[in-house]
């Protein structure tokens, strides 16, 4: 069968929704999101699909393949994971070395600026579009409701909403929708960048005219290293970055090693602790001291989604206080090529990294506080870079809002992303029906955010859909 791929594009041509199909036929696979995450999931199904399989892939921004991570056309905002481990397809680990081979853009251990692999995403699911048996669709538009479909009408399928009015009937929704937006710790106004991805920095720089004028960084994950490296080449030279612990990630090795094997790391799944894991992690790294220790972080990271779902909530909670600062800092790491300008800043006395939790800006200046002191620091110019909340009813997605009001999810534990089962079943009366990939996942897996977690995840799913299927004919 022919494989069709058609772009509807409803926002940008409301006013000819004539000809915009307001009801789809029954289809399989509907995928709400077209990041990193609904891109590798179309991909998993597509290769796996059946004549006559009809996959639906909707996304809301102009772009797919790009979310928030892949959509910057910023050269210095690299993926912070060597090629090799950045394939999109878990059945073939050196696709996306293939790809920056083909184009002559690098190799194994490149850290490849982040455009490239959205435009590496988009190839590779043309490609497998191409290729494929199944019926394809791509729609610009955002997914507003998924709901049990008329109970007699459709034999529990699930009725999905779209915000240009139109609906689809499908067996099976993989929710992609990725992090949600940001906890922003200042008021937003003039001198203020709430969401360091979406903002011109070059425009902004240059209209608040800031090169030698003092800026303020909120945070230092992977986000603001990316903003210090980009305001580096608008030529600011005083930057202040500010967080609770005050250090950037470590730094990724030029070349680094493979993480330790399963085998090792599995004797953790018997902690159930927070005391426990710790212990157990520390005997880890004491075992394996003649290794890279970002070789025991990975191997680490393997496992984390197995020793996870039998922590109980307050075994959790003592282990984020006790160690998810440390544990962010040194779990997704910096490329070498970003750390490299960080350590010349920090040399040269352009950057200066604060620790203190911001609270507040007021009369030009970023107020902090650490413990019993507090301080103020001069801002002409503030960008924050807090990151996404990891609570689903802080995401400010009004889809995953729907699903929690309606009582087809539930929060996840510790209230953190939604509740699923290891596999992706979305946990309430849609579930083997409603499932998710990526950031929502964190409840019941905690590391399920970069593309190997991911990959992973999509195939998971991609085989229990195609498995349901192939039951049904
Ligand atoms: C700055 C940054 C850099 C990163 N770098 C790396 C890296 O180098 N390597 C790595 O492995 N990981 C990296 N990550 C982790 C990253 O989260 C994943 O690689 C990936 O981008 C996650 O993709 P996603 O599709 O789950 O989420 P997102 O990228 O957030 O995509 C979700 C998409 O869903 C769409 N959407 C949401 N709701 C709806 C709706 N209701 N209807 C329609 N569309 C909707 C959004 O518009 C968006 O396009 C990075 C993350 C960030 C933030």
């Amino acid at each position: 069968m022919a494989t069709l791929i058609i772009t509807v594009n409803p926002i940008a041509s409301r006013a000819t929704t004539a000809a915009y199909p307001p009801k789809v036929s029954r289809v399989d696979t509907v995928i709400v999101g077209g990041g990193a995450g609904g891109v590798i999931a179309a991909l998993t199904l597509l290769h796996r699909a059946r004549t006559g399989d009809r996959i639906h892939l909707i996304e809301r921004s102009e772009s797919i393949g790009e979310g928030v991570a892949y959509s910057t056309t910023v050269p210095v905002h690299r993926v912070n994971v060597p090629a090799n481990r950045m394939s999109a397809r878990p059945d073939f680990p050196d696709h996306f070395v293939r790809y920056l081979e083909s184009e002559g853009l690098g190799s194994t251990f490149t850290y490849a600026p982040r455009q490239v692999y959205g435009q590496y995403l988009r190839h590779s699911l043309a490609v497998a579009v191409a290729g494929s048996a199944a019926d394809f669709v791509q729609w610009h538009d955002a997914v507003i409701s998924v709901d049990g479909a008329q109970v007699g009408a459709q034999d529990g399928a699930l009725d999905v909403r779209l915000g240009s009015g139109a609906s689809i009937v499908a067996d099976h929704v993989i929710l992609a929708v990725g992090h949600g937006s940001f906890s922003v710790p200042v008021p937003a106004g003039p001198g203020v960048v709430t969401h360091p991805w979406t903002a011109d920095l070059r425009a902004v720089v240059a209209e608040h005219d800031a090169y030698g004028r003092p800026i303020v960084v909120v945070g230092t994950g992977l986000s603001a290293a990316d903003v210090v490296a980009e305001l580096d080449t608008y030529g600011c030279r005083d930057i202040t970055a500010i967080s609770q612990r005050g250090r950037f990630p470590e730094a990724q090795l030029a070349q680094p090693e493979p993480p330790l094997l399963y085998e090792q790391v599995e004797h953790l799944i018997g902690a159930t602790t927070a005391a426990e894991i710790i212990h157990a992690a520390r005997l880890l790294f004491r075992r394996h001291r003649d290794l890279d220790w970002r070789r025991v972080v990975d191997g680490l990271r393997h496992v984390i989604p197995d020793v996870w779902p039998q922590v109980s909530d307050a075994e959790r909670e003592k282990l984020f206080r006790r160690v998810l600062l440390i544990w962010e800092q040194h779990r997704n790491r910096m490329p070498p090529e970003t750390a490299d300008v960080l350590t010349r800043l920090i040399d040269d006395g352009s950057l200066t990294l604060v620790s203190g939790r911001v609270h507040g800006y007021r009369d030009g200046s970023v107020l902090v506080r650490r413990f019993e002191n507090e301080w103020a620091v001069r801002a002409d110019l503030v960008i924050c870079c807090t990151g996404p909340s990891r609570f689903a009813r802080k995401m400010g997605e009004p889809l995953v809002d729907h699903l929690l009001d309606r009582g087809y999810a539930s929060p996840g534990r510790t209230n953190i992303g939604l509740g699923t089962d290891l596999e992706g079943r979305v946990l309430g009366p849609l579930v083997d029906r409603l499932w998710a990939i990526g950031s929502v996942r964190r409840g019941s897996n905690w590391e399920s955010f970069n593309i190997t977690e991911i990959r992973t995840q999509a195939e998971v799913v991609a085989s229990r859909i195609t498995a349901q299927h192939g039951a049904r004919v």
